[in-house]
């Protein structure tokens, strides 16, 4: 076996070997938009990172099954859709739509599940009763509350110290700081101007750390490997996650915790005020290219905070352009007679170190850095005598797997082993998995077509595939 992947696991504070709990199988959790306003760019770097995570997860051989939820009832939705005087599932639609447009721009690997918050309340109601009957909660004027001191592991992920606060003081709003590591809020008793729902443990609505308790052990089981999300979400929603998971099951809740640093602007927060609030929309606007978009947010690895710049995103569109300009001269080359030794031990060296940069921890610079050497090299080799028609297709294999998981090459480049040929013998191996009824990887081989631009339709005829 190859060197196994290692990641930095916030809850041990250090890099560890990944194992997966099932052999070839990883179940993962990334915590997903609250769809009360249009997701920021920094909100992309952090899907971003998981879309890498993932694509990383499947080039070194495992089956990914990932549940991205769409929060959409918590404190912020609520306040967005009374604001705009419209109904809650009104108003949280059409961000909902935006965000799966903005994947698809940045290229985003769609996850396998989308629970929302609305659809899973019987599942928190059935959470509770389980922290009830454990003795982690009280009830006070209609809410029901987590009381922190009843777990002792409380402050294991983010090292935050309970003990400091007094006991049964609480916190209502579902987001607050280290400050106010206080008995926090599992159900909120309805008001007359939120939403709420007749549940066996009263009236009212879910806190918003539940939520991601309640969907993720559902849908991933009460025991998983993965849970992501940004730094931000360390403290409170993680911390309470894993004190509302393991205070009702008792077992570990989740193996590996991964966290991506935030996302600056011209050196500073994010913020309205300062004018240097992005949308990926408001980059769309001024004509910037998504797949540029998407390789400056990669570029830089994860926990390393990333300072958004146009100058960065200057110098990205010339990266993709190298890129792009290597492939089509590649393209439009005739192989020659060239001898194919030293292009092919090129190539050994850019697999090697294209994954031993993403197996460390996701060393996404790193990882860039190898695919632009071994480009260099294809040039080097073009200008000179050429390249052989077997080390031509070595290395559109080699490239081709280094951008499933990048995916920052040109829509459609046949080097990439995007031509005919390759298309039609992904629909005929799904049409044997159809045949054999293994409709997963059938609708992973339709993913994969759909990644290289191409869609199909099965008609009475068979199935048909256009770009
Ligand atoms: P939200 O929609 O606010 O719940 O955030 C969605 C995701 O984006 C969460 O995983 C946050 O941790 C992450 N996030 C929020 N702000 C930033 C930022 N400036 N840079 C990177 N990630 C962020
Ligand atoms: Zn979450």
């Amino acid at each position: 076996m190859a060197e196994p992947l290692r990641f930095y696991n916030t809850l041990t504070r250090r890099q560890e070997p990944f194992e997966s709990l099932e052999p070839g199988r990883v179940r993962m959790y990334t915590c997903g938009p609250t769809v009360y306003d249009y997701a920021h760019i920094g909100n992309f770097r952090t899907f971003l990172f998981e879309d890498v995570l993932r694509r990383t997860l499947r080039l070194f051989g495992y089956q990914v099954t990932q549940v991205m939820n769409l929060t959409d009832v918590d404190d912020r939705t609520i306040a967005g859709a009374h604001a705009a005087g419209v109904a809650l599932g009104e108003y949280t639609a059409r961000y909902i739509d935006a965000f799966f447009a903005n994947l698809d721009a940045l290229r985003i690997q769609r996850a396998e599940h989308y629970p929302r918050a609305t659809e899973y309340i019987p599942r928190m109601v059935d959470l509770i009763q389980r922290l009830e009957a454990a003795g982690h909660t009280y009830r006070s004027d209609g809410s029901i509350y987590y009381r922190i001191a009843s777990f002792p592991a409380y402050g294991r992920l983010s090292g935050v110290r309970p003990e400091a606060n007094l006991p049964g003081a609480r916190v209502d709003v579902d987001d607050y700081d280290k400050e106010d590591a206080r008995d926090f809020v599992l159900w909120k008793a309805p008001r007359a101007d939120e939403p709420s729902w007749q549940t066996a443990v009263g009236p009212g609505r879910p806190g918003w750390h539940l939520e991601c308790s309640a969907m993720s052990m559902e849908l991933l089981g009460e025991t998983f490997d993965i849970h992501c999300g940004g730094v931000d979400n360390i403290f409170p929603h993680h911390e309470n996650e894993i004190a509302q998971s393991e205070g009702a099951t008792g077992k570990p809740f989740v193996r590996t915790w991964l966290h991506a640093e935030h996302l600056l602007v011209e050196g500073e927060k994010m913020a309205k005020r300062l004018g240097n609030f992005f949308t990926l929309q408001d980059l769309l606007d001024r004509g910037h290219d998504p797949a540029v978009i998407r390789y400056l947010l990669i570029s830089v690895p994860y926990r390393q905070k990333l300072n958004f710049t146009f100058d960065g995103l200057h110098a990205a569109a010339q990266a993709t352009d190298r890129i792009a300009n290597t492939l089509r001269r590649l393209d439009h080359t005739p192989p020659s007679q060239a001898p194919a030794e030293p292009v092919q031990a090129a190539i050994q060296e850019f697999r090697r170190d294209f994954r031993a940069a993403l197996g460390d921890d996701l060393n996404t610079a790193r990882a860039l850095a190898a695919l632009h050497t071994i480009l260099r090299q294809v040039n080097i080799a073009l200008d000179a005598d050429g390249i052989g028609a077997a080390a031509r297709a070595s290395l559109t294999g080699a490239l081709a797997e280094a951008d499933s998981v990048l995916d920052v090459f040109p829509a459609v480049a046949p080097t990439t082993g995007r031509d005919d040929a390759d298309i039609e013998r992904l629909v005929a191996e799904r049409a044997d998995a159809r045949s054999a009824r293994d409709f997963a990887r059938a609708d992973s081989i339709r993913d994969q077509l759909a990644e290289m631009g191409v869609t199909i339709e099965d008609t009475p005829h068979g199935t048909v595939w256009h770009r």
